[in-house]
């Protein structure tokens, strides 16, 4: 792969601090989109379309709701080369199995993930680090820990290279905290899907009992909107054109309330009367809400 030293946008100095520093940026290109089917605790579903085939992030939909909102946005499943699982959560697993009866394309996920559950040990996973760096579909991916009640989960960060530019592409779901490796590599990127699970407020004083409160707002549990937020301080640079809420918590959150969250936190203005988008004044970045039953794509 060559080509990949002109396009570091990160700061991760402990990964790439012996690369060389381009005189120029390159330009961005947008390359990549981003395709969520499904986002939250009932499902979660995501495909990242590259130039030269597309990747699966997690499969907790069946197979026919995976393929009818695909369908709806007009994403060519046939084009999916590569299956990532994050990790062994049923909301990001149920569908696996069913899908791979009609799959023959690689399937990667970490050794803790494959061997998290029965009927994901009998599935032909390619294995790599949570700390790891591959190819899939003529994209460079690079996985990051994050930090949740499994055995070895990940995130990712999608890097893409042509002759009229490079893209960059971050997703970061189901983390109680974004460590160091995190924060480095989705810095800066173009398009950042990064879980706004929780509204510390609606969350303390919600329906669930204790125990779960103290798990999903623990160190190993899901990003609040303000966690996020104060993340987004760092992670929007100048490429960055969207920011999209993940993972949002259909009982202690909204898509107004973690929007509006992580508006503050990087000066964006509602873009409409609900507060569902937000826009910078000079229009250069947008943060918007995925939503468990509405699929949206990111250009
Ligand atoms: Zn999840
Ligand atoms: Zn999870």
């Amino acid at each position: 792969m060559n080509g990949w030293e002109t396009e570091f946008g990160t700061h991760d100095a402990s990964t790439d601090a012996s690369l060389p520093w381009p005189e120029e940026p390159p330009a961005s290109a947008p390359l990549m989109h981003l395709h969520v089917l499904a986002s939250g605790s009932k499902g979660n579903a995501a495909v990242v379309e590259g130039p030269g085939g597309s990747v699966l992030i997690d499969d907790g939909l069946s197979r026919r709701e995976l393929m009818r909102r695909a369908d709806e946005l007009g994403v060519d499943m046939d084009r999916i080369g590569c299956v990532i699982v994050t990790h062994e959560h049923s909301d990001h697993v149920s569908g696996l199995s069913v899908f791979c009866n009609k799959y023959d394309g690689r399937l990667v996920a970490t050794a803790g993930t494959a061997g998290g559950r029965k009927y994901l040990a009998t599935l032909p996973f390619e294995l790599v680090g949570a700390a790891d760096e591959f190819e899939a579909c003529g994209m460079r991916v690079r996985t990051f820990p994050t930090s949740h009640d499994v055995a070895d989960p990940f995130g990712l960060r999608f890097d893409c290279a042509s002759e009229a530019g490079v893209d960059s592409l971050g997703f970061c779901t189901d983390t109680g905290v974004l460590g160091k490796r995190a924060m480095g590599l989705l810095h800066g990127v173009r398009i950042l899907a990064l879980e706004s699970n929780h509204d510390a407020r609606m969350l303390a004083t919600g329906p669930y009992p204790a125990v779960l409160k103290a798990r999903v707002a623990g160190d190993h549990g899901h990003l609040s909107n303000d966690q996020a937020a104060e993340a987004l301080r760092e992670l929007v640079g100048p490429a960055t054109e969207t920011v999209v809420a993940m993972h949002l918590s259909q009982e202690n959150n909204r898509p107004s309330i973690a929007v509006r969250t992580l508006a503050s936190a990087t000066g964006a203005e509602a873009a409409n009367d609900t507060f569902t988008e937000a826009r910078t004044p000079n229009g250069s970045l947008t943060i918007c809400a995925a939503g468990q039953d509405r699929p949206m794509t990111i250009w």
